[in-house]
C-alpha cells in the first residue's frame, strides 16, 4: 500500500481523487490535496479529503511515497522537479511538460534521485482506442497504410488556460498530446515526417484552437489527427484503411463496423457502372455485395486501474513503466516538430 498526494485540485486533480478513493483503494491512499485556491481547500474538506497548508507540507510529507500533479502545464516542470528533489515519485498530467527540452531536464531530475516519473497517459485505456489496436494487432484486415484519430466538438471554448500561451494553452497541447500518444504507441516505428495546419479560429484566441496534423512513419503507414472545437457535423472517431479491408468507430463507446475483403475474383469489372450527372464511373462504382463481408468488432473492457496498478509496481521495482519517458519524449519531439511545421508552412523531416 502507498500513501499519495496530489497537487492541483481542479477538474482532473478532483477526477484523480474521485478514481484513486473509488477504485485504488487495494494499493493507494490519498492522504491529501494541496491547491494554491482555497476554495478547492474548502472542497475538497466537504468531501472529507484531507487537505495541505502549502506545497512544503506535501514535500516534507514522509509519508507520502507518490505525488500526482493536476496543475496547469506551465507548473509541470517546477512541481516535478520540487516533488522529484525531495523523494516522490510522480505522476505528472499530460501534457507532460511544455516542450521535449524541459522534459528531458526533468527525467535527468529523475535519473539522479532514483525516482519513478510517468506521465498520465490515461487515453491508451480508452475502449474506442483499445478496439483499433486490437484489430491492427490480430491482423483482421491486413496492413495498415492510412489511420484518421479525431476527436471533434463544437464548444468553440478554450476555458481559462487552456486559452493563454504562456500556461501550456492550445488543442496541441491538449487533446493532441492524447491522440499522438495513442498513435505512437500503437505504430511501432519512427516517425519521418510531420505536418501540422494549427488555426485559431475563435475571436481574439492566442493558441491553436484546431489543429490537423500529419505523421508519416518510417514504416509506410501515414496518419492524420484533428483536434476540433468548431465542428458541427461530426465524423467517426477512427477510420482505418488497411490493405484487406476498412475499420470504422464511431465514437468513445467503440461502435462501429470492419468490412473486409471477401474474394476479390469475384467482381465482374464491367458489371456496374455508376452515372453521375457529368458521365460515368466504374472506379468509384459500388462492389457486389458478395465481395465484401462484414467482421465482428473485438469486445474488449479496458481496466483503467492497471494505470496506477502498474505505477506502484515500479517504484517497488517490480515492473516496468507501462507510459514509459522515453515514450513521452518522442511525443514531445513530434509536439515540437509540429509547432515548428505550423510556423514554416510546410512538412518537416524528422526522425523521431
Ligand atoms: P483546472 O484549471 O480545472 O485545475 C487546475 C488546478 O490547479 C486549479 O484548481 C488551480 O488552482 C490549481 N493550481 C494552479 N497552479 C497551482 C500551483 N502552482 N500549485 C497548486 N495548484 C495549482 O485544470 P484541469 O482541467 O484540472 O487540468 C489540470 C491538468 O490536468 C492539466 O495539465 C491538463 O492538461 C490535465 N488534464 C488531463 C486530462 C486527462 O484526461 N488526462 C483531462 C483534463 C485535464
Amino acid at each position: 500500500m502507498k500513501t499519495c498526494a496530489i497537487i492541483g485540485y481542479g477538474g482532473m486533480g478532483e477526477w484523480h481523487e474521485n478514481h484513486i478513493r473509488g477504485n485504488m483503494t487495494d494499493c493507494l491512499t490519498l492522504k491529501g490535496v494541496w491547491d494554491i485556491r482555497p476554495q478547492r481547500l474548502e472542497h475538497a474538506k466537504s468531501k472529507g479529503v484531507g487537505v495541505y497548508g502549502s506545497l512544503e507540507e506535501v514535500l516534507n510529507d514522509q509519508e507520502v511515497e507518490l505525488v500526482t500533479i493536476a496543475t496547469p502545464n506551465d507548473f509541470h516542470k517546477p512541481l516535478s522537479i520540487a516533488c522529484l528533489k525531495a523523494g516522490k515519485n510522480v505522476v505528472c498530467e499530460k501534457p507532460v511538460m511544455m516542450n521535449a527540452a524541459e522534459l528531458q531536464e526533468v527525467l535527468a531530475v529523475a535519473k539522479e534521485c532514483g525516482k519513478v516519473f510517468t506521465v498520465h497517459q490515461n487515453r491508451r485505456w480508452d475502449k474506442d482506442f483499445v478496439t483499433v489496436k486490437e484489430v491492427l494487432n490480430q491482423n483482421t484486415i491486413g496492413k495498415p497504410y492510412y489511420i484518421e484519430s479525431r476527436v471533434q466538438g463544437s464548444r468553440r471554448v478554450l476555458n481559462g488556460w487552456r486559452g493563454v500561451k504562456a500556461e501550456g494553452g492550445g488543442m496541441l497541447l491538449d487533446w493532441g498530446i492524447h491522440l499522438l500518444d495513442q498513435i505512437m504507441w500503437m505504430i511501432d516505428s519512427p516517425v519521418v515526417e510531420v505536418g501540422a495546419h494549427l488555426f485559431a479560429l475563435m475571436p481574439g484566441v492566442e493558441v491553436d484552437d484546431n489543429i490537423k496534423l500529419f505523421l508519416r512513419f518510417e514504416n509506410g503507414i501515414s496518419a492524420m489527427i484533428e483536434v476540433a472545437t468548431n465542428c458541427f457535423i461530426l465524423q467517426p472517431r477512427w477510420h482505418v484503411s488497411c490493405e484487406e479491408g476498412t475499420l470504422q468507430i464511431d465514437g468513445w463507446d467503440a461502435k462501429g463496423k470492419i468490412i473486409r475483403l471477401a474474394d476479390e475474383n469475384e467482381m465482374a469489372w464491367d458489371e456496374v457502372i455508376t452515372y453521375t450527372e457529368a458521365g460515368p464511373t466504374r472506379t468509384m462504382a459500388p462492389r457486389p455485395r458478395e465481395t465484401v463481408e462484414e467482421v465482428a468488432l473485438p469486445q474488449l473492457q479496458p481496466h483503467l486501474e492497471e494505470y496506477y496498478q502498474n505505477i506502484c509496481h515500479a517504484i517497488d521495482g517490480k515492473a516496468d513503466l507501462i507510459v514509459k519517458p522515453a515514450q513521452a519524449l518522442r511525443v514531445m519531439q513530434v509536439v515540437d516538430t509540429a509547432f515548428e511545421a505550423a510556423e514554416k508552412g510546410c512538412s518537416v523531416a524528422c526522425r523521431i
